[in-house]
């Protein structure tokens, strides 16, 4: 039976590639196992850990307040323009946002008003949501705002 699992973890800094991305497997058993130490780590969890014989270690990076979103003709969707932290599972859900809202733009304006009215209304809402995602004990807030957001979409006029 094979197991896919992920851990993450915070750190102040980058960690340096050579320790990290290119670290050999025993470094990073230990860097896991460090990241843990005060827990109480169940057998089963150690067990996973012990027999994992591939690791994919990657850094992933928050973006914080691009100051614009697009220049010229060219205009940032998704992850190349915010970022949501992997814990919410939401950063898939702001990028097919994102390009339902820039396709409809396109279809109804020209180009620079497009660009502006979809930055406009996607920087607030992820700026928010990102805020809120910052203290994920207000659940119920979270909750509303993930609910309360629609894009309407007149199917027969997209070809
Ligand atoms: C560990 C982890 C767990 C996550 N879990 C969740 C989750 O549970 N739920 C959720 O909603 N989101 C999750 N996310 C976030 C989600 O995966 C991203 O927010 C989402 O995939 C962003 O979509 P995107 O289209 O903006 O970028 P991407 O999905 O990164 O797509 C960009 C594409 O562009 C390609 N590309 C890059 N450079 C070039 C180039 N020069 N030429 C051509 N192509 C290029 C890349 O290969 C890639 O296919 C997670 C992210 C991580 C890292």
């Amino acid at each position: 039976m094979n197991i896919l699992w992920q851990a993450f973890s915070q750190c102040p800094e980058k960690l340096p590639t050579k320790h990290f991305e290119k670290a050999n497997k025993e470094t990073i058993r230990q860097l896991l196992y460090k990241q843990m130490e005060h827990w109480n780590i169940p057998k089963h969890l150690s067990d996973i850990i012990d027999h994992t014989n591939m690791f994919f270690p990657r850094s992933i990076y928050e973006i914080k307040d691009f100051p614009v979103w697009s220049k010229g003709r060219v205009v940032l969707v998704g992850d190349a323009v915010h970022t949501a932290n992997p814990f919410v599972g939401q950063g898939a859900s702001y990028s097919l946002e994102d390009a339902m809202l820039i396709a409809k733009m396109l279809r109804d304006h020209e180009y620079r008003d497009a660009f502006y009215y979809y930055e406009k209304d996607r920087r607030k809402r992820t700026e928010e949501l990102n805020a809120l995602f910052q203290h994920m004990s207000i659940q119920n807030d979270i909750d509303k705002k993930m609910n309360e957001y629609t894009i309407e979409w007149d199917e027969e006029t997209y070809v």
